[in-house]
């Protein structure tokens, strides 16, 4: 399965201002430590409606509410999109 960039590209919209999408969904995952798990475990957000993933702290979660497919292919190809195609650490 693969992904285009453009579709991983505009998910990435989805795991900002997701609070109200979390509240409704049955399972989260986060495109940096590649966990997935039941939306209740999030309990914490940066600015208020940005959700922290649980299991590593940062902001990179997506709900299924938002439409976004949840599974590890997916998750493992937005890390790749998002967190790999740096050319380099930021200085
Ligand atoms: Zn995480």
């Amino acid at each position: 399965m693969t992904y285009s960039k453009e579709l991983l590209t505009n998910v990435h919209k989805h795991c900002r201002n997701n609070r109200k999408d979390i509240a409704v969904s049955a399972v989260c995952g986060c495109f940096y430590c590649l966990e997935i798990y039941p939306a209740a475990e999030v309990k914490k957000y940066t600015g208020v409606v940005d959700a922290i993933c649980p299991k590593c702290g940062i902001d990179s979660v997506l709900a299924d509410a938002s439409g976004v497919e949840i599974s590890a292919p997916f998750l493992i190809a937005m890390s790749e999109r998002w967190f790999s195609d740096a050319e380099d650490e930021p200085a």
